[in-house]
């Protein structure tokens, strides 16, 4: 499995994520199985169910994603107000944050519109605030920004976390790629597909303080 996973760097994104999948998905019914035959054999713990029940909802959770990777183009582009987007999904994600002591700030006026699929890019918002989130292990802030430029309305999502190390910088996005116990992996990959068909763009820039700065560019 090593050896396949460093060739598919040369494999399209299709072929290294058949091979991700069969490694993702492998894993957790080998444990699954491994217990299983435990109970069968007589051995109960209580622990088993959990973990267990923790490999399934893994394999739901990649499931799902890539359901979503999977689905046909749409080409559902309407007039969206950045603000309303943005507002969206502060509403959907606060509650979670607040529960960490967490934060999410709009900061400024954001009265730009773009051409879009709504739905599209709410996802790559609620997946770069959630990683932003999770990468923070105590209290702080999340800000997000926007600014107006001649041709492109630009968005930043600040948060506190660590920051990204260098060496792990240009990993990002890379289908199953995680440092999470109970990452996917897929997060990025997703958004950067939706940030393509939209003509946008993504930086990842270092803070002063601490922690990372997601950028977005679209085009207005
Ligand atoms: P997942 O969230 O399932 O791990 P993603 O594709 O969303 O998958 O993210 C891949 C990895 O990128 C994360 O595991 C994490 O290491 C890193 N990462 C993403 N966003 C941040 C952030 N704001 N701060 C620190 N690390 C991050
Ligand atoms: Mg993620």
């Amino acid at each position: 499995v090593e050896e396949l996973m460093i060739r598919s760097e040369k494999m399209s994104v299709a072929g290294q994520l058949a091979a991700g999948i069969a490694h993702e998905i492998r894993n957790p019914l080998t444990s699954i199985k491994g217990f299983l035959q435990l109970l069968q054999a007589g051995v109960h713990k209580d622990e088993y169910y959990s973990i267990m029940l923790d490999e399934i909802e893994k394999m739901e959770k990649i499931t799902s994603e890539l359901l979503f990777l999977s689905k046909p183009v749409t080409n559902d582009r309407n007039i969206e107000s950045v603000n309303s987007m943005i507002e969206d999904i502060v509403s959907l994600l606060q509650p979670h944050a607040r529960m960490k002591n967490i934060e999410i700030g709009i900061e400024g006026k954001i009265s730009d519109y773009i051409l879009c699929d709504r739905t599209q890019v709410k996802q790559v918002l609620i997946n770069i605030v959630k990683n932003a989130v999770e990468a923070m292990d105590g209290p702080g802030e999340i800000t997000i920004s926007a600014e107006s430029k001649d041709t492109n309305v630009v968005i930043l999502i600040k948060d506190e976390g660590p920051g990204i190390p260098d060496d792990i910088l240009e990993k990002l996005g890379e289908p199953f790629f995680t440092t999470k116990k109970n990452g996917t992996g897929l997060g990025l990959l997703i958004t950067k597909q939706i940030l393509e068909r939209h003509n946008a763009s993504l930086t990842i820039l270092k803070n002063n303080d601490r922690g990372s700065t997601f950028k977005l560019s679209f085009p207005k």
